[in-house]
Protein backbone atom coordinates (compact mmCIF):
# COMPACT_ATOMS: atom_id res chain seq x y z
CA UNK A 1 0.00 0.00 0.00
CA UNK A 2 1.38 3.22 -0.89
CA UNK A 3 1.42 5.91 1.66
CA UNK A 4 -0.71 8.02 1.04
CA UNK A 5 -3.00 5.30 0.79
CA UNK A 6 -1.71 4.09 4.35
CA UNK A 7 -2.78 7.81 5.99
CA UNK A 8 -6.00 7.35 4.06
CA UNK A 9 -6.67 3.97 5.56
CA UNK A 10 -5.56 5.21 9.11
CA UNK A 11 -7.78 8.87 8.69
CA UNK A 12 -10.64 6.12 8.16
CA UNK A 13 -10.09 4.07 11.04
CA UNK A 14 -9.52 7.00 13.45
CA UNK A 15 -12.82 8.62 11.92
CA UNK A 16 -14.69 5.23 12.31
CA UNK A 17 -13.98 4.81 16.51
CA UNK A 18 -15.59 8.27 17.02
CA UNK A 19 -18.31 7.02 14.60
CA UNK A 20 -19.01 3.83 16.54
CA UNK A 21 -18.88 5.72 19.86
CA UNK A 22 -15.77 3.55 21.17
CA UNK A 23 -15.24 4.15 24.86
CA UNK A 24 -18.08 6.78 25.27
CA UNK A 25 -17.45 7.16 29.02
CA UNK A 26 -13.83 8.41 27.94
CA UNK A 27 -15.30 10.14 24.90
CA UNK A 28 -17.30 12.41 26.59
CA UNK A 29 -14.75 13.71 29.64
CA UNK A 30 -12.16 14.43 26.70
CA UNK A 31 -12.02 17.30 24.32
CA UNK A 32 -10.99 15.07 21.71
CA UNK A 33 -10.03 11.58 19.71
CA UNK A 34 -6.30 11.84 20.01
CA UNK A 35 -4.85 9.76 16.83
CA UNK A 36 -1.61 8.18 15.92
CA UNK A 37 0.67 10.04 13.83
CA UNK A 38 4.03 10.29 12.06
CA UNK A 39 5.46 8.51 8.92
CA UNK A 40 2.26 5.62 7.95
CA UNK A 41 4.98 4.05 5.99
CA UNK A 42 7.46 3.77 8.99
CA UNK A 43 9.31 0.30 9.86
CA UNK A 44 9.08 1.71 13.64
CA UNK A 45 5.92 2.00 16.10
CA UNK A 46 5.88 3.75 19.38
CA UNK A 47 2.71 3.09 21.24
CA UNK A 48 2.09 4.70 24.55
CA UNK A 49 -0.44 4.41 27.48
CA UNK A 50 -3.16 7.14 26.93
CA UNK A 51 -3.24 10.96 26.25
CA UNK A 52 -2.61 13.49 28.88
CA UNK A 53 -3.78 16.99 29.70
CA UNK A 54 -1.90 18.79 26.80
CA UNK A 55 -2.06 15.84 24.31
CA UNK A 56 -6.01 15.95 24.84
CA UNK A 57 -6.28 19.75 24.10
CA UNK A 58 -4.18 19.66 20.99
CA UNK A 59 -5.09 16.25 19.43
CA UNK A 60 -1.71 14.62 19.26
CA UNK A 61 0.23 12.10 21.44
CA UNK A 62 3.16 13.10 23.11
CA UNK A 63 3.82 16.81 23.17
CA UNK A 64 3.61 17.68 27.08
CA UNK A 65 6.47 17.20 29.06
CA UNK A 66 6.78 12.99 28.60
CA UNK A 67 6.52 13.41 24.86
CA UNK A 68 9.70 16.40 25.29
CA UNK A 69 11.83 13.41 26.59
CA UNK A 70 10.86 11.03 23.97
CA UNK A 71 12.36 13.39 21.45
CA UNK A 72 15.45 13.95 23.26
CA UNK A 73 15.70 9.76 23.11
CA UNK A 74 14.97 9.76 19.51
CA UNK A 75 17.54 12.41 19.24
CA UNK A 76 19.75 10.14 20.98
CA UNK A 77 19.77 7.55 18.25
CA UNK A 78 19.31 9.52 15.21
CA UNK A 79 15.29 9.42 14.91
CA UNK A 80 12.95 12.37 14.18
CA UNK A 81 8.96 12.47 15.12
CA UNK A 82 8.43 12.48 11.48
CA UNK A 83 10.34 9.47 10.61
CA UNK A 84 8.32 7.44 13.08
CA UNK A 85 5.09 6.70 14.06
CA UNK A 86 3.67 7.67 17.68
CA UNK A 87 0.42 6.62 18.80
CA UNK A 88 -1.51 5.32 22.02
CA UNK A 89 -3.03 2.37 23.18
CA UNK A 90 -6.12 4.87 24.39
CA UNK A 91 -7.02 7.49 22.09
CA UNK A 92 -9.15 10.04 24.51
CA UNK A 93 -7.89 11.10 27.62
CA UNK A 94 -8.79 9.28 30.97
CA UNK A 95 -9.90 11.85 33.18
CA UNK A 96 -7.03 13.51 35.85
CA UNK A 97 -4.56 11.15 33.98
CA UNK A 98 -5.89 8.00 35.85
CA UNK A 99 -4.57 4.66 34.51
CA UNK A 100 -7.02 3.45 31.69
CA UNK A 101 -8.63 0.85 33.03
CA UNK A 102 -8.71 -2.89 31.44
CA UNK A 103 -12.43 -2.41 30.28
CA UNK A 104 -11.09 1.19 28.14
CA UNK A 105 -7.98 -0.75 26.59
CA UNK A 106 -10.10 -4.04 25.50
CA UNK A 107 -12.04 -1.34 23.50
CA UNK A 108 -9.54 0.03 21.55
CA UNK A 109 -7.30 -3.00 20.79
CA UNK A 110 -9.05 -4.50 17.52
CA UNK A 111 -8.35 -0.84 16.09
CA UNK A 112 -4.76 -0.90 17.79
CA UNK A 113 -4.47 -4.52 15.47
CA UNK A 114 -5.91 -2.79 12.39
CA UNK A 115 -4.04 0.92 12.98
CA UNK A 116 -0.73 -1.63 13.06
CA UNK A 117 -2.11 -4.09 10.08
CA UNK A 118 -2.03 -0.62 7.99
CA UNK A 119 1.58 0.70 8.97
CA UNK A 120 3.24 -3.04 8.90
CA UNK A 121 5.80 -1.92 10.89
CA UNK A 122 8.85 -4.53 11.93
CA UNK A 123 9.75 -3.15 15.40
CA UNK A 124 6.70 -2.34 18.15
CA UNK A 125 8.51 -0.29 20.84
CA UNK A 126 5.67 -0.38 23.77
CA UNK A 127 6.03 2.15 26.02
CA UNK A 128 5.73 1.33 29.41
CA UNK A 129 3.43 -1.28 31.85
CA UNK A 130 0.08 -0.86 29.84
CA UNK A 131 1.19 -1.07 26.30
CA UNK A 132 3.41 -3.76 26.94
CA UNK A 133 0.94 -5.46 28.86
CA UNK A 134 -1.19 -5.39 25.90
CA UNK A 135 1.20 -7.43 23.66
CA UNK A 136 2.88 -9.35 26.27
CA UNK A 137 0.60 -10.20 28.62
CA UNK A 138 2.64 -12.59 30.81
CA UNK A 139 6.13 -10.25 31.22
CA UNK A 140 7.04 -7.67 33.59
CA UNK A 141 8.44 -4.39 32.14
CA UNK A 142 11.05 -4.27 35.03
CA UNK A 143 12.42 -7.62 33.66
CA UNK A 144 11.81 -7.26 30.09
CA UNK A 145 13.21 -3.61 29.29
CA UNK A 146 15.37 -3.08 26.56
CA UNK A 147 15.06 -6.95 25.71
CA UNK A 148 13.44 -7.53 22.27
CA UNK A 149 10.46 -10.15 22.29
CA UNK A 150 8.23 -11.73 19.53
CA UNK A 151 4.48 -11.93 19.21
CA UNK A 152 3.54 -13.55 16.42
CA UNK A 153 5.31 -11.53 13.30
CA UNK A 154 5.93 -8.87 15.42
CA UNK A 155 9.24 -7.90 17.25
CA UNK A 156 8.30 -6.03 20.66
CA UNK A 157 10.61 -3.75 22.13
CA UNK A 158 9.47 -3.24 25.98
CA UNK A 159 10.73 0.17 27.01
CA UNK A 160 10.12 2.15 30.28
CA UNK A 161 7.25 5.02 29.75
CA UNK A 162 9.07 8.35 29.33
CA UNK A 163 6.74 9.82 32.07
CA UNK A 164 8.10 7.25 34.54
CA UNK A 165 11.81 8.54 34.38
CA UNK A 166 9.87 11.95 34.79
CA UNK A 167 9.29 10.67 38.24
CA UNK A 168 12.14 8.58 39.11
CA UNK A 169 15.00 10.10 38.14
CA UNK A 170 17.28 6.90 37.95
CA UNK A 171 15.21 5.36 35.35
CA UNK A 172 16.43 8.06 32.79
CA UNK A 173 19.55 7.03 32.10
CA UNK A 174 17.90 3.14 31.77
CA UNK A 175 15.91 4.80 28.86
CA UNK A 176 18.48 6.25 26.93
CA UNK A 177 20.58 2.97 27.83
CA UNK A 178 17.13 1.02 26.65
CA UNK A 179 17.34 3.50 23.16
CA UNK A 180 21.04 2.74 22.46
CA UNK A 181 20.14 -1.07 22.39
CA UNK A 182 17.27 -0.30 19.87
CA UNK A 183 18.89 1.61 17.57
CA UNK A 184 21.44 -1.86 17.55
CA UNK A 185 18.63 -3.77 15.52
CA UNK A 186 16.19 -1.09 13.58
N1 LIG B 1 1.67 9.56 27.76
C1 LIG B 1 1.21 8.64 26.89
O1 LIG B 1 1.20 7.44 27.16
N2 LIG B 1 0.76 9.07 25.74
C2 LIG B 1 0.75 10.35 25.38
O2 LIG B 1 0.33 10.64 24.29
C3 LIG B 1 1.26 11.28 26.31
C4 LIG B 1 1.70 10.87 27.49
Amino acid sequence: MSKTNKQRQLNKLFTEIVGNDVCTELAEQATQLVPGVGNPDSDIVFIGEAPGKNEDKQGEPFIGAAGKLLNELLESIGLTREEIYITNIVKYRPPNNRDPSTAEKQQFVGYLTRELAIIEPNVIVTLGRHATESFLPDLRISQVHGQQQRNGNSVIMPLYHPAAALYNGGLRQTLFDDFALLQQFI
